[in-house]
């Protein structure tokens, strides 16, 4: 089984949600880009482009062919060639006992006198501990993946921000999250039934599976589609004899089911 950084920033993005890795692992009917997704997409390219531009002459692994890509990174990184541009690594080994191969493609490998900056091109603005954790996660699976695949530390993992700024991202602590995460991910994809996830107005608005999702809340009648009930609620354990699926939510309310609702 595959697990790529992409997938732990679909953990994140656009909004938290477990339900997303699932779908896209059994490959549910995703809705196009949206105009504005095809705008985020042309402008991050453009930032991209415009920093790669500014560290002159690089090795660009996206030009080679997809088999070989991941050899001539680490040839590429044995040179100290000064910027790698793409460069891709895909480790086989296992998480909770799981066989897995673990993929990244950070933007750009930069060699620094004693050792390689790991740096990624980012529209976000703001990349801190309070905001775009999954920028971290990210972050801390390259480094992982780096140490492990070429035997030592990367020297610094860095985001170019939205503001054009350079930001240092810490990667103390992150084995331990990391593998967290890369177990969270393995899991939900190996499901053999999908997970129950509530709807939500602003949790679902960007998603691609809005409509999916939408259909199925509004022909179970989940009760996650009544406004007062948070995603707390709609989550909590149901029994056989009080099945959440026997909550109804209408237009003009509730049809109880345990004690907590009794709107009509
Ligand atoms: S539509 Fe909502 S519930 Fe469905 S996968 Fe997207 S965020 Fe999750």
């Amino acid at each position: 089984m595959r697990v790529t950084v992409s997938d732990i920033v679909s953990l994140y993005r656009p909004t938290p949600c477990d339900l997303r890795i699932y779908l896209r692992e059994h490959d549910f009917p995703e809705a196009e880009p949206s105009a504005f997704d095809e705008i985020l997409r042309t402008l991050g390219e453009r930032h991209e482009q415009q920093h790669l531009a500014t560290l002159g002459a690089c090795e660009d692994i996206s030009a080679i062919p997809a088999p070989d890509r991941v050899s001539r990174t680490i040839e590429a990184i044995q040179n100290h060639l000064r910027v790698i541009y793409q460069g891709e690594f895909a480790l086989e080994t296992d998480v909770a006992g799981i066989p897995v191969i673990v993929v990244g493609r950070p933007d750009y490998l930069i060699w620094d006198t004693d050792g390689y900056i790991i740096r990624d091109s980012k529209l976000s603005r703001q990349v801190d501990a309070d905001h775009h954790v999954e920028i971290t996660l990210q972050f801390q699976l390259y480094g992982w993946l780096f140490e492990r695949t070429i035997g030592e530390r990367a020297k610094r993992l860095q985001v170019h921000t939205g503001k054009r700024d350079i930001v240092d991202v810490p990667c103390d602590g992150g084995v331990a999250a990391i593998l967290a995460e890369l177990e969270r991910v393995l899991r939900l994809k190996q499901l053999g039934a999908e997970p129950y996830e509530p709807v939500g107005w602003t949790k679902c608005g960007g998603c691609g599976f809005n409509k999916y999702c939408w259909d199925k809340a509004q022909e179970s009648g989940d009760v996650a589609l009544v406004a007062e009930v948070d995603q707390g609620l709609a989550r909590q354990p149901t029994s056989s004899a009080n099945p959440r699926r026997q909550m109804r939510a209408t237009r003009t309310g509730v049809t109880l089911c345990g004690n907590q609702l009794k709107k009509t």
